[in-house]
């Protein structure tokens, strides 16, 4: 039997380290050709490394996202090489700094809503068309429980994830009677290194990891995966649906 993800092709950004890396290695062990996109040339092709002894493939971009310009190359490389995307992983994500608003220069402001936000405006701009190729392009964006509780002393953070959410219903709508389907996952505390910048003095082995993370952003990329404008909550294992007003 080919596995379920087998002939798809499958973007996943900051794919480095982290919840990216589990969850682009994971899609592969499904069957999917991974893309695999951060900045670090080393972890890239670590998952390489991994993804080949287990059987799979990947292709590796080494890309700033905050180059909006690569982007959209990338998505024209897609075209010519493939045709098509099923599935693009919205995960490449910054923390940006820990300090009160009035403490923070405009610059590190600016470098947060670069990555957790434009960046996906842009990649939802460049990668769209190509997923309306698929006969069931799946997008999932990898937000935070910061956008809902406006964290102190991580507004950029928060503020860029509130915004990324909002962006990505919007598209959800967009899309809704297309055969594409956009969600959103909120992974909760994970033992990564984002995590160990923000909370120093926290135990990672009191966490969860990011492969048991990753095992649950996986049936969202799935092309039996019908629901769409959702928010998957890990901590909780509860699907959210949003209030849409009359
Ligand atoms: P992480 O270990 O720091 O990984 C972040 C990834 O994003 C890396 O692969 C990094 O790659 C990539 N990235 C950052 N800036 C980039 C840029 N300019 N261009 C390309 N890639 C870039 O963090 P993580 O914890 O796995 O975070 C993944 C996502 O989960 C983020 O969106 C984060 O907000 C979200 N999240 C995490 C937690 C948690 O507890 N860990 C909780 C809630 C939400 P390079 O540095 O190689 O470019």
């Amino acid at each position: 039997m080919s596995p379920p993800l087998a002939s798809r092709i499958a973007l996943v950004t900051g794919a480095s380290r982290g919840i990216g890396y589990a969850t682009a290695r994971a899609l592969a062990k499904a069957g999917a050709h991974v893309v695999a996109v951060a900045r670090t040339q080393g972890g890239l092709e670590e998952l390489d490394d991994e993804i080949r002894q287990d059987g799979g493939s990947a292709t590796l971009v080494p890309l700033d996202l905050s180059d909006f310009d690569g982007s959209a190359r990338l998505g024209a490389a897609l075209h010519e090489r493939h045709g098509k995307l099923d599935i693009l992983v919205g995960n490449a994500g910054v923390a940006g700094p820990s300090s009160p608003l009035g403490h923070i220069d405009l610059k590190p402001w600016t470098d947060v809503i670069a990555v957790n936000v434009t960046a996906n405006f842009q990649l939802i701009r460049c990668m769209e068309p190509l997923l309306r190729k698929s006969d069931a392009g799946r997008a999932v964006f990898i937000t935070s429980a910061a956008a809902n509780k406006a964290q102190a002393y991580l507004g950029p953070y928060a503020a860029s994830k509130a915004a990324l959410e909002t962006l990505v219903r919007v598209w959800a709508n967009e899309t809704a009677s297309t055969q594409i389907r956009v969600n959103l996952f909120s992974p909760g505390p994970i033992r990564t290194r984002m995590r160990a910048t923000v909370f120093p003095g926290e135990d990672p082995l009191t966490l969860e990891t990011p492969e048991q993370v990753a095992q649950f952003i996986v049936p969202m990329c799935r092309p039996d995966w019908n629901e769409t404008g959702k928010l998957y909550d890990y901590k909780t294992r509860m699907l959210q649906s949003f209030h849409v007003p009359a």
